[in-house]
């Protein structure tokens, strides 16, 4: 019988929240602690030892013995180094455990090896680790035990970033200082905090592992690098919101248990649209928790699915012909005491201040549409956007018809007078309409959608961390609401309410071209979207060199979000990152067609050649055989004749320094001689007698699960 489990009592068991610390710390401590929480600032040097103490504590109590500063390089996913809590033994040879508060807050890692784009060369080698105090500390259980895990950021000496932490909090800082800036204009005196609030949808691939240890694509690359369509792909479309399979659900079950234990709210599970795809989507929470326990989602489930038995593909595009897996971010801004402000709301008040929140953020996306884009970028989505299954590489916003009709009257006259599908205005206030709950119908096509109180970029890769996406999203609209306040704080109060409504009127009209509604997809759009002078940045590293503009370094130096030179170390990470990804791949191609491919094509043409003589000297003739024969063979000299061009340009890329142009040369040429070696190879999988088939084939991957 499967085990029992009561969601109550787990949740957040391996988490040292709040409650415990409540619970556990003397009252001054805890005070200070949340108070650190909510206004920033440092521990005191005793509170600190006194919270260390605790938390260590609690996390020996729960079977810990170890303890590291949990960070996210610029690889993307997080690093973990483990300390035990050994100390000396005194004279008697006894162990005391010990944790101080200055190993709680700081950690020295090192940590030399991880990306960092020249920045330790030039500034310093050591990188530093520091306590987020805002995301809580938790308890990883496995293969090494139980350890404490406190979420950090990784700095270099001089303060650089050196992560994907550190850039997102500064701009959750910039974002709630100018929001704040923006609520006041309409007279909140309460709140003293805007938080960002996001709700990261997972897709994720499970296959079996036996299948997928015999794949060396998958194992090395994450995806598959051959493989011919399976006769049945989504056509059907009975996969998604399917019935769960047993094996899948019971992978399920017990992944929400490890999540909900580690304080993740599990919340939503479904089959998605291909075979052996799936979704989990927690209840959304502050960005930078949401990040982290993100990173902790997808941990999970790699875990979690080697237990059963499987793989987890967090892949975009583990299958060519299926559709890819994304993330999409649903994303939104609330203050302290209780306002989202991408809540169009049933009050005047509310209204108009939304619509000014509104007219930022198409400001915002319109203005950096470019680094939205480059947010979002990470080398296997490149095989979704754009590519037909994905949002399309260009941003552009979503609002609905209602929101879009009342943005349209709001430039037209400078006022809205009515709701489409809402009737007249209850208000009776001319300009501020009511808007009706959910009066936005979906559009799945859009990247950058309005879905009645969030923002859903539906951009964001399935493998990527989402901190950059966040951090560009706080930062770009934190510029917009900083640039509307700058002008609005000089109104006299009198004059503030037609103010407002002119600047709505003026961001709104000059930045309508970021408004569309229609299909994503259509060839039509990325017409139209050429006219409106929208971006339409094709690849990752084309992206990269947005980071980089004037604009860019403004925007991001300005909130001291990141400084120039940070940027530059980010644009050179994304070049390296690109090569030695694409680089594997290539490698993983000429292992696979060179050891398995053409070896076994080879021996299957002889068999065939020997039918064929056989079939003569028995007197009959033997055209199917000879037919089959040809076939193969032209394929397998195309197969040879790809796979010695890919060996060449792979040793020319390989050899080539500058990051930038080897980048490139991976992504226009390496690629190029990799999809010539695939397509002879995809050819001969479908008339090739399956039993010689090397490798396990796409029906194969995505059915027997
Ligand atoms: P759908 O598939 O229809 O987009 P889901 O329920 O799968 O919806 O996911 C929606 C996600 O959006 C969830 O993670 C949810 O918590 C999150 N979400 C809901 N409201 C907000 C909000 N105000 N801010 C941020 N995220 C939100
Ligand atoms: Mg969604």
């Amino acid at each position: 019988m499967s085990k029992v489990f009561n969601v109550e009592e787990i949740f957040g068991k391996n988490v040292f929240t709040l409650g415990k610390m409540k619970e556990r710390l003397p009252k001054n401590v805890y005070k200070e602690v949340v108070k650190v929480m909510n206004e920033g600032g440092e521990l005191s040097k005793a509170t600190a030892n006194v919270v260390a103490k605790e938390m260590k504590d609690w996390a020996v109590e729960n079977g810990a013995t170890h303890y590291t500063h949990w960070f996210q390089p610029l690889t993307g996913i997080t690093a973990e180094k483990h300390d035990a809590f050994v100390a000396h033994p005194d004279e008697e040879g006894k162990m005391l455990t010990e944790f101080s508060g200055k190993e709680l807050i700081k950690g020295e890692p090192d940590a030399s090896s991880f990306p960092s784009g020249g920045l330790r060369a030039t500034f310093e080698a050591r990188g530093y680790t520091a306590w987020d105090i805002t995301s809580p500390a938790f308890l990883k259980e496995s293969g090494c035990g139980t350890i404490l895990c406190i979420p950090t950021a990784f700095c270099s000496y001089t303060g650089e970033a050196l992560d994907k932490k550190t850039p997102l909090l500064r701009s959750m800082e910039a974002l709630s200082e100018q929001a704040l800036r923006i609520v006041r204009l309409f007279g909140n005196t309460e709140a003293t905090k805007v938080t960002a609030s996001v709700g990261p949808e997972q897709e994720y691939f499970l296959v079996d592992k036996d299948l997928y240890m015999r794949r060396t694509d998958l194992m090395f690359a994450g995806r598959t690098l051959f493989g011919a369509p399976a006769p049945k792909g989504q056509e059907m479309e009975d996969h998604y919101f399917g019935v769960i399979r047993e094996r899948v659900g019971a992978y399920m079950k017990d992944l929400n248990e490890e999540l909900w234990k580690l304080g993740v709210t599990a919340k939503t599970q479904h089959n998605e649209v291909a075979p052996a795809q799936h979704e989990l989507a927690p209840i959304y929470e502050t960005a930078n928790i949401a990040v982290d326990h993100n990173q902790l989602v997808m941990e999970a489930m790699k875990r979690v699915a080697i237990r059963h038995g499987m793989r987890c593909l967090l892949h975009e595009k583990p299958y060519a012909g299926v559709n890819g897996s994304g993330k999409h971010n649903n994303w939104s801004i609330t203050t302290d005491n209780g306002v989202n402000l991408l809540d169009p709301g049933d009050t005047p008040n509310r209204n108009i201040q939304f619509l000014l929140v509104l007219a930022c953020i198409m400001k915002a996306v319109d203005t950096h549409a470019d680094l939205l884009r480059q947010s979002a970028s990470d080398v296997g989505n490149d095989h979704r956007l754009g590519a037909n299954e994905a949002p399309p590489a260009i941003i552009s916003i979503f609002l609905g018809e209602q929101l879009e009709d009342v943005v349209d009257q709001l430039i037209e006259t400078g006022e809205a007078t009515s709701v489409k599908e809402g009737g007249r205005l209850r208000t009776g206030v001319k300009t501020l309409p009511d808007f009706k709950k959910d009066a936005t119908d979906r559009n799945r096509t859009s990247p950058f959608a309005f879905t009645g109180n969030k923002f859903e970029f539906r951009m964001v890769g399935s493998a990527d961390s989402i901190a950059s996406p966040n951090t560009t999203l706080n930062a770009i609209v934190a510029e917009a609401f900083c640039e509307a306040a700058d002008r609005l704080e000089q109104v006299e109060q009198k004059d503030l309410e037609l103010a407002i409504h002119d600047l709505i009127k003026e961001y709104m009209a000059e930045h309508q071209r970021i408004i569309f509604n229609g299909n994503g997809y259509a060839d039509e759009w990325v017409e139209e979207a050429a006219r409106r002078g929208l971006p339409n940045i094709k690849s990752m590293i084309e992206a990269a060199s947005t980071l980089t503009t004037d604009k860019a370094v403004r925007l991001f130096e300005k909130f001291r979000i990141f400084t120039r030179v940070e940027l530059q170390s980010r644009e050179e990470i994304i070049y390296e990152t690109y090569a030695k990804t694409i680089n594997i791949e290539a490698l993983a191609m000429i292992d696979m067609a060179g050891k398995q491919i053409i070896p076994a094509v080879v021996k299957y043409s002889k068999c065939l050649a020997d039918t064929v003589n056989a079939v003569k000297e028995a007197g009959a003739d033997p055209v199917v055989q000879l037919e089959l024969l040809l076939k193969v063979n032209a394929r397998l000299a195309a197969m040879q004749t790809a796979l010695r061009r890919l060996e060449e340009v792979e040793e020319e890329a390989s050899a080539m320094t500058d990051a930038k142009a080897q980048a490139f040369f991976y992504k226009d040429t390496v690629k190029a001689a990799m999809e010539e070696l695939r397509a002879p190879a995809d050819e001969l999988e479908m008339i090739v007698d399956k039993k010689v088939w090397p490798i396990p084939t796409y029906g194969e991957l995505m059915y027997e699960i």
